[in-house]
């Protein structure tokens, strides 16, 4: 301790004591003793506290001064005593930062800061000891990474940051320019280069490297010397050969979009989808480099700083490679999200880079890049121009040489791919002039090169997606020159074969063959000879044969491209015969339209059905935007337009429950088991194409219960019939579903649900399922609606689905694209319009739920109409108004408008009876006449309509008894209330059974109708003694409430 004391004494530099103690503090005795103090206090540390805290803190203290004190610019101690306890710190520091969280002694990394605190910031003028860069690297170090590795608390990082803050500091204010020899300066540039480029880190340890990294440019941009900045990015920054290795161990992945979209074209197979998912949270090293890099020149260009070999054009090229990587992935794992976010909240970014310096050569740099490499570079170059980052006219001289561009290469031919979208016509002429004479005269081989038939047509095909090329005759000449292809070298065409032997070069052209034809299909206006026609759509067919044959190659990418681009041929072409009208039928051949439908629209079904039940049944769980189901969206769509003949033509396996109760034949069951569960699938476009075909079939099912509907009814207690058994089964399997989703939400609070997620799939499913009973029910008879509404409310079905549409349907469910509202004038709402189930249209996307929802309660409010009145009558008090408001609001004025002019526009004719309506004061009314009997009755639908009830009012009235009329008036308002169909049925109902009474049928005694008010049966029980007879459903309800089982009327024990 007398030391401590001492040293404190003769520090003052003014002392004269110094001059006489110089030699003992330079001397050995002390230097050796003070090493060992700092061994000792290092060593100490890590073993075990030995000593008490103040006791360990005053000799730290001690070696603080030590190192701190100066005379005359001079350490007090010998220098070389200085750097071996420096040397010691160091040691002691190095260690830690190998240490895990258990070890570690925050401690005396906590009083080794200090001691080097001390002596960076005294040392102004003082030698810098060698050791003491290494000290300020490990310092460093230690605040570029990540929490997780260092294990350090907050105080201390912030400590240590200070800590080497103040050495950089020391270090850039040199006046000698001693630190370009740094050490510090020369390693820390590697390490940093290391880092990156090691893709060893995740988001979080990039936050932390780029803000150091921030910390110290700032402390070296403090040097007077301009050149210290560049030298320091000219070490990080990696050569040539380092960036290319680093761009090509990115994922291939990013293709997928590229290909699937026609921006680039391939005729190679340059990876295999069924590749290992990357470690999820490590970021590739070409985005870190490019990253640090971007934000040291962000920070160097505040001043003037001189980069050397264009060093800031391939910063910044480098850093939209990587962006531009990022942003083509098709499901950008979460890791890659959060990149993008810490560029955007660093400001690294394009536009910020472009304003910093002149970068006239980085459009040059990117050309270059692009014609040399194609492939991303390319699509940049896309990019830029999209984002109006730079103009066309800056673009225009880097493809003034049109021919400059051929021979084609790879990289020539994705360039002008990427330039087509922004080409004019002229410029687009140019280029496809360039190609026409290339096309023909080509040997087999040179077909499918890419200076070949390959190239030109892909760079033929990029000109047409992007802007028809309206010359019919080029047009023409080139599906001429396919033709020609054909004759000549049909081995060429992948018709109807394997593609395991299949080059990927054969297969490229193939792909821009099919691709030509379907954009010829929609550009080209002349009309086509019968020998083009016959060549489509064989071709058409013989392409599709090879994809039904190929299903287990679809996880190469090629081959799936091939399948996509085949479905969608065959969906052009149906989209084409399904819009021909009278008009445009006298252009096209004879025969063309039978022979499309007899055999080629026959032939695409008969393949492709098959395809969506294997393809579903492999692979049950993979997302719609996956490259794998890329097929599945051309595919699908070309399903919807299949007709309902070739949906009961059905060739596929039968497909069986046990157990399942049904009246339908083998086939059309096996069809409901087979396509129904696919409305669960995991991807929307095979729900909605599955929707598409279902609900073809369901008005041709109620018609097999029909035939059997005598086997039903009178005898049973409360009859009651199953909806199709296969919908009901996969609706049971929804409901539990959306229990999950939906169940803890409150009626009333409406749920949105994210686009294309898992919650989406299921009630996505359950709505369509939902769409697909009530157009069954609305096929149905009244006798058979009536047994399926008492299944569904058996089952409680319809009170789950209304529980979960006022869940769903928005709040305010008004058309989106009118929002705003046109004067005088309903705007349109969900209600009102009808909804697109398009399977590639997607940019309503996030509506579909609102708007499938709203869809479904108007079916069922129009189609169940007595079954809602009867859920909202019985619902809690809050539910009720809800309900009531928002039906009263939105719909129940679209649905009296379409009751109403139904009723004026219908075409039924009843025999006797005269139906008239009038909208102002929606009113129906009803004369019937028979003989000399005129019965007048007029239906007033109420405001909530069809909530609340239906008031029947009387007109004329002529020759009927007042009991009579009164019950007939009876009977309608209790077949308005309690049948699930419209006004029109009602009547209906109503006068069959008017005109039974007056064909002599007797009214039931119990009820005093014909026609039994819910299930529309006559009365069939006569008693035994008084041959009165009776409905069955009136004499159960009579026998349950009197306890007994004699006739209502003569008493006697019923039989
Ligand atoms: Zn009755
Ligand atoms: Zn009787």
């Amino acid at each position: 301790m007398f030391i401590l004391a001492y040293l404190r004494d003769i520090a003052c530099p003014s002392s004269d004591k110094h001059a006489l103690v110089t030699p003992w503090l330079k001397g050995d005795i002390l230097g050796e003793k003070l090493v060992n103090l700092a061994d000792c206090l290092c060593n100490e540390d890590l073993e075990s506290r030995v000593s008490s805290e103040s006791h360990f803190s005053e000799r730290w203290t001690l070696l603080s001064l030590v190192l701190s004190q100066h005379v005359k610019n001079d350490y007090l101690i010998g220098d070389v005593y200085v750097e071996r306890i420096i040397v010691r710190l160091h040691e002691t520091l190095f260690k830690t930062k190998k240490l895990s969280e258990a070890e570690s002694s925050d401690s005396s990394v906590s009083f080794i800061c200090d001691v080097a605190y001390n002596y960076f910031s005294s040392a102004k003028g003082c030698l810098l000891m060698p050791s003491s860069e290494d000290l300020l690297l490990t310092l460093f170090q230690l605040c570029a990474q990540s929490k997780e590795k260092t294990h350090l608390p907050d105080f201390l990082i912030c400590k240590l940051k200070n800590t080497w803050l103040s050495g950089v500091n020391l270090l850039v204010h040199q006046t000698d320019s001693s630190y370009k020899e740094s050490t510090f300066l020369h390693l820390s540039a590697l390490w940093l280069k290391n880092q990156v480029q090691a893709s060893s880190l995740d988001i979080n340890s990039l936050q932390v490297l780029l803000s150091a990294v921030d910390d110290l440019l700032n402390t070296l941009l403090e040097s007077e010397d301009s050149y210290l900045m560049g030298v320091y990015i000219g070490s990080v920054m990696p050569n040539d050969s380092e960036w290319e290795k680093m761009r090509q161990s990115l994922p291939m992945q990013w293709l997928h979009r590229p290909l699937l979209e026609g921006r680039l074209s391939l005729n190679y197979e340059c990876f295999k989808t069924d590749f290992k998912e990357q470690d999820i949270k490590t970021l590739p090293s070409h985005l870190c480099t490019s990253a640090l890099l971007s934000k040291m020149v962000l920070i160097a260009l505040r001043k003037e700083t001189v980069l050397e070999n264009n060093e800031l054009e391939k910063i910044i090229a480098e850093l939209l490679y990587s962006l531009q990587w990022c942003e083509e992935l098709d499901n950008p794992p979460i890791f890659l999200i959060g990149f993008c976010e810490i560029l955007q909240k660093m400001n690294i970014t394009y536009d910020n880079l472009r304003v910093l310096g002149n970068t006239s050569g980085l459009l040059q740099l990117l050309f270059n890049r692009s014609r040399e490499h194609g492939t991303l570079w390319s699509l940049i170059i896309a990019k830029l121009i999209l984002s109006r980052s730079i103009s066309s006219d800056e673009v225009k001289p880097h493809y003034k040489r049109k021919e400059s561009f051929f021979p084609l290469t790879e990289g020539n031919l994705h360039t002008i791919q990427s330039l087509c979208p922004f080409l004019s016509k002229e410029e687009k002429k140019e280029f496809s002039a360039q190609c026409i004479p290339a096309l023909l005269g080509w040997t087999k081989k040179d077909l499918c090169s890419t200076n070949g038939g390959f190239g030109h047509l892909a760079i033929f095909n990029s000109c047409l997606q992007t802007k028809s090329i309206d010359d019919g005759e080029l047009l023409h000449g080139i599906l001429k020159i396919i033709i020609s292809w054909k004759k000549e070298h049909e081995d060429i065409f992948l018709f109807s074969c394997n593609l395991s032997e299949a080059s990927p070069e054969v297969l490229g052209v193939n792909i821009e063959i099919i691709r030509f034809l379907s954009l010829f299909l929609k550009y080209c206006s002349s009309p086509l000879a019968e020998s083009e026609w016959d060549f489509i759509m064989c071709s058409m067919l013989a392409w599709l044969e090879t994809t039904s044959e190929n299903q287990a190659l679809y996880s190469i990418p090629l081959v799936q491209l091939f399948a996509c681009v085949s479905c969608d041929l065959a969906c052009d072409l149906s989209a084409f015969f399904d819009s021909t009208t009278l008009d445009t039928i006298g252009n096209l051949p004879v025969n063309l339209i039978s022979e499309w439908k007899e055999f080629f629209s026959q032939g695409i079904h008969s393949l492709l059905l098959p395809i969506l039940v294997t393809v579903t049944g492999e692979n049950k769980d993979v997302s719609e935007t996956s490259f794998q189901n890329a097929m599945l969206k051309p595919m699908c769509e070309t399903l919807t337009y299949i007709s309902k003949e070739q949906l009961l033509s059905h060739k596929l396996p039968a497909r069986l429950v046990a157990d399942q109760k049904t009246n339908l034949p083998e086939y059309l069951q096996t069809l409901l088991n087979t396509l129904a569960p696919l409305l669960l699938f995991r991807a929307r476009p095979v729900q909605i194409a599955v929707y598409h075909m279902l609900y073809k079939l369901m008005p041709e099912l109620p018609q097999y219960d029909q035939d059997n509907l005598k086997s039903y009814g009178d005898e049973e207690e409360e009859p009651a019939l199953s909806p199709p058994a296969a919908l009901m089964s996969l609706l049971s399997i929804q409901e539990d579903l959306l229990e999950n989703v939906l169940g803890c939400i409150p009626v009333g609070q409406i749920v949105t649900i994210k686009p294309l997620s898992e919650d989406f799939c299921y009630v996505l499913g359950y709505l369509l399922t939902w769409k697909l009973i009530l157009t069954f029910f609305k096929a149905a008879s009244s006798q058979l609606r009536a047994l399926y509404s008492m299944y569904l409310r058996k089952t409680k079905s319809l009170n789950k689905l209304l529980y979960h549409l006022f869940r769903l349907m928005p709040e305010n469910p008004t058309y989106a694209e009118t929002a705003v509202e046109v004067p005088n004038k309903d705007p349109k709402t969900f209600f009102t319009e009808e909804l697109q189930l398009s399977i590639r249209e997607t940019t309503m996307l996030p509506y579909h739920i609102p708007h499938l929802a709203c869809s479904v309660y108007h079916m069922t409010l129009k189609d169940l109409p007595a079954m809602v009145r009867l859920w909202w009558n019985s619902s809690e008090k809050r539910v009720f108004n809800i309900v009531d408001r928002f039906t009263s609001k939105y719909v129940s004025s679209v649905l009296s408008f379409q009751e109403i002019s139904s009723v004026q526009t219908s075409t039924q004719l009843f025999n006797g009876m005269t139906v008239k309506a009038r909208a102002t004061t929606r009113e129906v009314m009803a004369t019937y006449t028979i003989e000399d009997i005129v019965i007048e009755l007029i239906i007033q639908l109420p405001s909530n309509y069809p909530l609340g009830s239906i008031i029947v009012e009387s007109g004329k009235r002529v020759g009927v008894a007042v009991q009579q009329w009164r019950n007939w008036m009876l009977q309608l308002s209790t077949y308005l209330t309690h049948q699930n169909g419209s006004i029109m049925e009602g009547l209906a109902l109503w006068k069959n059974n008017v005109d039974k009474r007056f064909e002599g049928v007797e009214d039931c005694m119990i009820c005093f109708s014909v026609i039994h008010g819910f299930n529309y049966s006559l009365p069939k029980k006569a008693c035994r003694t008084c041959k009165k007879k009776f409905h069955s459903a009136c004499l159960y309800k009579w026998f349950t409430s009197s306890n007994k089982s004699t006739c209502p009327l003569c008493r006697e024990t019923f039989f």
